[in-house]
């Protein structure tokens, strides 16, 4: 199943999202995918097709809980160790952005860098989770999530809240699914004005994410609708005012922003 967030005639609602003659269509309203259980019913619609730009963000989540370093090769080109065990860091729900929306870069930051990630959307209560539960139960699907980063106050605050929390510093979309299979290995490829600038698949995470997500359980509490960002690969860089950053997460869809100064 593949749905987005929209906004309808009657306000946002969840929609379905179907492949129909090569097109992407919203064919069936549906009640919020994070009741529980798992909500069946649904509202046909006729043939409607996906207007990108008008997609709201699929997620309602309560924290949107970060991985830092989870692939190798990144920690190397930022002269980091690689971890021992998950890194974590929070991003508040305020810089959520939507597919299309403009990328805000603050006046303060000199440099802000883009971070294509897949994200995990979490479909039920998740605590405190033993070694032998199914960590795939507790998960809704997956989307694309473009991690936004001002380098330089990263480097100078010493802890992340600042660098990582600017208000529009969050793009999420334009779909989530669960029709991937992210530890069989799914590619993570970031284009900066159409050029490619990351190219990563999630077989490389240093920590499966069946380890991440039961490590997180164990600190606090996730709630149906939360996202967890898992990490970037390689190719880190700057974004400038006017640019167009695209992050495609194999199965799952193009997200793409545009880049203003604010
Ligand atoms: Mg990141």
């Amino acid at each position: 199943m593949r749905f987005c967030r929209f906004e309808s005639a009657d306000g946002p609602r969840y929609g379905l999202v179907e492949a129909l003659g090569g097109k992407d269509a919203i064919t069936h309203i549906i009640p919020s995918p994070f009741g529980e259980p798992w909500p069946t019913e649904r509202q046909k619609l006729d043939n409607f097709p996906v207007k990108k730009c008008e997609l709201l963000v699929p997620v309602r989540p309560s924290k949107i809980v970060c991985v830092g370093r989870s692939y190798r090769e990144h920690a190397a080109e930022l002269g980091n160790p690689v971890p021992t065990e998950p890194l974590l860091f929070l991003k508040p729900p305020s810089s959520l952005l939507s597919n299309c929306q403009p990328i805000r870069l603050p006046a303060i930051a000199e440099r802000v860098d883009y971070e294509g990630e897949l994200g995990v959307v979490i479909g039920r209560v998740c605590r405190k989770l033993r070694d032998d539960e199914d960590v795939r139960s507790f998960v809704r699907g997956y989307t694309v999530v473009n991690d936004v980063t001002a380098r330089d106050l990263q480097n100078k605050d010493g802890q992340w809240t600042r660098a990582k929390g600017f208000d529009s510093f969050c793009p999420v979309g334009p779909f989530v699914t669960d029709e991937i299979d992210p530890w069989a290995g799914v590619a993570v490829e970031t284009r900066v004005d159409g050029e490619l600038k990351q190219q990563g698949n999630t077989r490389d995470f240093i920590f499966p994410l069946d380890v991440i997500i039961r490590y997180i359980s164990r600190v606090m509490t996730l709630f149906p609708g939360d996202l967890i960002s898992t990490g970037t690969p390689p190719g880190v860089g700057p974004l400038r005012a006017g640019n167009t950053v695209e992050v495609t997460v194999e199965g799952i869809g193009t997200l793409q922003n545009p880049v203003v100064a604010e």
